[in-house]
């Protein structure tokens, strides 16, 4: 290890697919885990979108395709931003990526100078962090707590603003709270930034169909925000397409620009054969994936009757996302069956150990009284596992 950068050996292993691998081990041994640890939707990819990959493949769609992506799929986003979002691009602000954490590596890479600082609202994706740092920026963290539903206030974004700092970035529905920032809640983010008019917004909402109430709003939509917030997107979460690694940006000229540059010296455009269904996948009406949003409702009412009735757990309702994220620091002090538990990746582990189901501790999105819980898993499998987990913590 010592001829490794300090680069990488700074770098935390992400936690979420740690979690993932630690939960294989284990039922490599025959242990009969329940994974609840990852952000992955439990369902195909819809057989719409897996045909016209077939038919990408017969039509020899093989060769390297434009850095930011195929102009029909350029084009598709624009469709899905305007129809969706009323938000207007030109093709040179689009750029497709190897999903949406390339499109959020590309954008640290060429907006981040050394020391630049990035106020990241807690809880945050687990990623964030490390790809701000990769980019030699400083995340900055701004906790929040259940009381507020994990959201910032503009009292706290404005403190935690100084000279350095060079962007925001949150998801919204948020991985791993649930929570939605509203219009006006964003309103108020946005009259703190009219005060510093050089930071720049990074709206992750890849998370966007996945919503319960029903009110999606992007940052973006403010005519004064628009100039000056990237907007991250793709297809993993919505369309249960993680594998086909497709995501994009609708962002400033100048942004998407430097991205595609970016993108062309290290890897080229996504994969040719996922960048055409992701045109059919983003042309066809989100009534297609109604369905998959409606089970995830029915399991987001499931797991918090069966969380509420565990005591210890407090939680909050999550508005979209398929997560929920308990605090559940009353247990911090206190040795269940022999493990003392002293802070959330005790407990996380805890669970794995003695209840078998894998979740992730709140540490790893910054938030250390709580744990994420992934309810893109069958009711079955829900079921089975909070009886599990309320055996072993009662
Ligand atoms: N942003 C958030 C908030 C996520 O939860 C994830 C995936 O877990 C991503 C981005 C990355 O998505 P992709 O699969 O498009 O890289």
């Amino acid at each position: 290890t010592t001829q490794l950068s300090e680069r990488i050996n700074s770098m935390q292993t992400s936690q979420t697919l740690a979690m993932a691998a630690k939960a294989r081990e284990l039922r490599a041994e025959g242990k009969d885990i329940i994974g609840l640890s990852l952000g992955e939707p439990d369902f195909n990819t819809p057989d719409f979108v897996k045909d016209a990959a077939k038919q990408a493949i017969d039509d020899n769609y093989n060769g390297y395709t434009p850095v930011d992506g195929y102009v029909e799929l350029k084009d598709a986003v624009i469709t899905k931003f305007k129809r969706d979002n009323t938000l207007t691009y030109n093709r040179n602000q689009i750029v497709v990526s190897t999903g949406a954490k390339q499109s959020l590596a590309n954008v640290a890479m060429v907006l981040l100078d050394k020391g630049d600082e990035v106020i990241l609202p807690c809880p945050y994706w687990v990623s964030y962090a490390e790809i701000v740092k990769l980019g030699e920026g400083v995340p900055v963290e701004v906790a929040t707590s259940i009381e507020t539903d994990f959201k910032m206030t503009a009292e706290q974004l404005r403190a935690a603003i100084t000279p350095k700092t060079k962007m925001i970035w949150f998801s919204s529905p948020c991985n791993p709270s649930g929570m939605l920032y509203s219009k006006e809640e964003l309103r108020a983010l946005a009259d703190v930034l009219v005060d510093y008019p050089n930071i720049i917004v990074v709206s992750d909402e890849i998370y966007e169909h996945i919503n319960f109430v029903g009110e999606h709003f992007s940052m973006a939509q403010f005519e004064d925000m628009y100039d000056r917030t990237v907007v991250v997107n793709g297809v993993s979460k919505a369309f249960a397409m993680t594998g086909w690694r497709i995501g994009y940006i609708g962002a400033p000229e100048y942004i998407a620009r430097a991205c595609n540059k970016m993108q062309g010296q290290i890897t080229s455009g996504a994969n040719c054969i996922a960048q055409r269904a992701v045109i059919t996948a983003l042309e066809a009406p989100v009534s297609n994936i109604q369905f998959m949003i409606d089970e995830f409702k029915k399991r987001r009412q499931l797991i918090l009757g069966l969380l509420n009735n565990i005591e210890g757990f407090e939680t909050t309702e999550p508005q979209g996302a398929f997560y929920v994220f308990p605090n559940v620091s009353s247990f911090f002090g206190e040795t269940l069956r022999g493990h003392k538990i002293e802070n959330a990746t005790d407990f996380s582990m805890f669970l794995l150990e003695e209840a078998l189901v894998a979740t992730v501790t709140g540490d790893a999105f910054g938030n250390p009284d709580c744990i994420r819980i992934s309810y893109a898993a069958s009711q079955d499998q829900i079921k089975e596992a909070l009886q599990r987990i309320k055996d072993v913590v009662s």
